[in-house]
């Protein structure tokens, strides 16, 4: 089969494409704007396979986008590309507007073009997504212990109730996406996936951040008082649901995708330093919790995101393989090795604090 795969160069997109190459015998074409999170370099193990393609382009220019799907046919769609940090979406949320909806919008309409109403036999648009869009669990959120309860779970059914800029454009574009499927007769599909951590990610997000600042010395910032959880997946067991769900999956319908590993962030961070100092590195101060500090919270901070993942195992017979605990531990040997990696994609990124309501629109 033919996979269009868009975003294909940023984290998750990657860890896709490097398994698709390797783990199955299909075509896939990476349609990448290669923004400040989009690193050919993360493709390098694949990047010779002649069933490998990279064009170069922004979903946002319609041209591009219908001259790409008309001349490759693909047998699906899987679109990663977006704006995904939530920092910077309140620090300038346009650009979250422009891709995350207005160029969803483009793939829809370019894959309605010859896809739409039983055009293509077996095709499917898969759009992935975030559990974000479901908004916060307990404390304050819309959610508390009265609606879902205190250990209550997202489910499939769980209504839209975004909090940031981020969640709220990814909401709009999983609308647009049942929106297609249901007029236009498109085959869709919604994966809702919860935290995503492992190799290859770029240094602004938690767990590289905080392990690229360790081993620099620098202080180690958490929002709030820390107590914020998520629930973290290895990228790795992300892109095995995400190809069952395009292959496997019922159209119409969405799955979520999450790790059944909650923790707070401040217990992330001190596992961090306990796994940084286990490891003994030579000239530095091994005592990293040290390096913790306490900074202003994030406007809007959503309190506790967990997934109910049983309609994926149940349907898919997807499971989780890596725990969080071996994931972590490969996790910071990986970003060990590969400091250059790191370096040659932090570009102009200087680990500032991004997102308090300063930035422009
Ligand atoms: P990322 O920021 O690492 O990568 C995004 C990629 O999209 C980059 O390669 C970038 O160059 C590309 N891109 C951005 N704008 C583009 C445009 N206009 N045209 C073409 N390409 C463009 O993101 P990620 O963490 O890999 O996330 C991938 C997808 O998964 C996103 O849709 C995100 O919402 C979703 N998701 C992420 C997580 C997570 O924890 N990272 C969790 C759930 C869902």
């Amino acid at each position: 089969m033919k996979f269009l795969v868009t975003g294909g160069a940023g984290f998750i997109g990657s860890a896709l494409i490097r398994f698709l190459i390797n783990e199955t015998d299909h075509e896939v074409l990476n349609l990448d704007k290669l923004t400040y999170a989009g690193h050919l370099e993360s493709l390098a193990p694949i990047a010779d396979n002649p069933r490998y393609r990279f064009v170069h382009g922004d979903i946002c220019d319609v041209e591009l986008v219908n001259g790409v799907t008309a001349s490759f046919k693909p047998d699906r769609i899987m679109h990663l590309a977006a704006e995904s940090h939530v920092d910077r979406s309140v620090e300038a949320p346009g650009e979250f507007i422009q891709t995350n909806i207005i160029g969803t919008f483009n793939l829809l309409n370019a894959a309605r073009s010859f896809a739409g109403d039983d055009k293509k036999a077996d095709f499917l648009f898969h759009h992935v997504s975030t559990d974000e869009v479901y908004g916060t669990l307990g404390a304050e959120g819309f959610f508390t212990e009265e609606t879902l309860g205190a250990e209550g779970f997202f489910t499939e059914e769980t209504p839209y109730q975004p909090n940031s800029p981020y969640s709220a454009s990814k909401a709009a574009s999983d609308h647009l996406v049942r929106a297609w499927g249901e007029t236009y007769g498109l085959p869709v599909v919604v994966t809702n996936c919860s935290n995503n951590y492992g190799h290859y990610q770029f240094p602004e997000k938690l767990i590289p951040l905080m392990i690229m600042n360790a081993i620099n010395g620098r202080e180690l910032p958490v929002y709030g008082d820390g107590q914020n959880i998520r629930d973290w997946l290895h990228v790795d067991d992300h892109a095995r649901a995400l190809y069952l769900v395009a292959t496997s999956g019922q159209p119409g319908e969405t799955y979520n995708i999450g790790g059944n590993n909650e923790k707070t962030n401040l217990d992330v961070v001190n596992t961090i330093c306990e796994l940084l100092e286990e490891r003994q590195l030579p000239g530095q101060n091994h005592n990293y919790k040290e390096l913790i500090r306490y900074v202003t919270d994030r406007p809007g901070h959503d309190f506790r995101y967990a997934i109910d993942t049983s309609k994926i195992q149940r349907e898919l017979g997807w499971q989780p393989e890596e725990t969080f605990e071996s994931g972590l531990a490969k996790t910071i040997d990986w970003y060990l090795e590969n400091q250059a990696w790191c370096e040659s994609v932090s570009g102009g990124y200087n680990q500032e604090r991004l997102g308090l309501k300063s930035g422009k629109t």
